[in-house]
């Protein structure tokens, strides 16, 4: 019997818990943040809430006798990545990270590349009166400073929970991807947006907002991802279960 800690979060982790929960020696528990209200249903055991860093971590593979810790963080959630790379050798259990591949610029695409949410803010031209942000309700401050420099930048806001801070010139959308190509197309030109503001996710459940963009011509602030920690990477579920069986 293997016990598999999933660090979790996100659309992949919630289907890794899936399968891994149909193979007889496998236990699987899946750890989340906690910052959803209402997180997707998942198989198997869940635990919620943070370990108390890199050392707490460590300590809840002891404590627990996990034999895998398997990252299957968003590729942006840089800290707890890490953390999962120091607790693992600490303790001395096999770690895999399961990233998604970052999606890649295309002809028509017009990506503004930046560094974090921070320098998105700045980044978005004068001339724009409306953004469509889809980085994340829990950065907004940075725009809440940008709305004091252009206070004439009006915000779409789409996020699973409400946001705590809320942009004096914005509207906010609860809603849970994915999206379809007709939904985004369809928003982007209701709200006339003229800019939008991603985090490099990659994978297919976000994307259709990148393909509406193209198609109509509207550029992306695009965040790029944090390093990511040396270590053993898969981009999918099924190479994840691969890695797994060959331990
Ligand atoms: P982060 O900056 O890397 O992590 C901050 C702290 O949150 C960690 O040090 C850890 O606290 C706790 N934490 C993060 N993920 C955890 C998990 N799966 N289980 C238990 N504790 C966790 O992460 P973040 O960017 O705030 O993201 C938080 C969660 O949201 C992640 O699980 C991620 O998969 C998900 N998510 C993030 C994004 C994004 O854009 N960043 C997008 C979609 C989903 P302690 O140090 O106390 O252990």
């Amino acid at each position: 019997m293997k016990k598999v800690l999933i660090l979790g979060g996100t659309g992949d982790a919630v289907k890794l818990a899936a399968k891994l929960a149909t193979i007889p020696e496998i236990e699987v528990i899946s750890s989340l943040a906690g910052r959803t209200k209402k997180p997707a249903a998942l198989v198997g055991q869940v635990r919620i809430g943070g370990f108390g860093g890199a050392e707490g971590l460590a300590h809840y593979l002891q404590e627990n006798s996990i034999d895998v810790l398997i990252d299957a963080t968003h590729p942006c959630a840089g800290q707890i990545t890490i953390n999962g790379a120091i607790a693992t050798q600490s303790v001395n259990i096999p770690h895999l990270m399961l990233v998604r591949p970052q999606w890649e610029k295309t002809t028509g695409d017009n990506w503004i590349e930046v560094e974090s949410v921070e320098a998105a803010a700045s980044a978005i031209p004068e001339s724009v009166n409306r953004v469509f942000i889809t980085s994340g309700r829990q950065q907004l401050e940075p725009f809440l400073q940008r709305s004091h420099i252009s206070p004439h930048i009006w915000y779409l806001m789409r996020s699973i929970d409400p946001p705590e801070i809320e942009l004096p010139n914005s509207k906010v959308l609860l809603d849970r991807g994915p999206f379809s190509l007709e939904q985004e197309r369809k928003l982007l030109r209701n709200y006339h947006i003229e800019a939008i503001v991603s985090k490099n996710s990659g994978g297919n459940a976000t994307y259709a907002k990148i393909t509406a963009a193209r198609e109509l011509e509207i550029p992306i602030i695009m965040v790029q991802r944090p390093a990511m920690p040396i270590g053993e990477k898969v981009t999918s579920i099924e190479e994840a279960i691969a890695w797994l069986n060959q331990l």
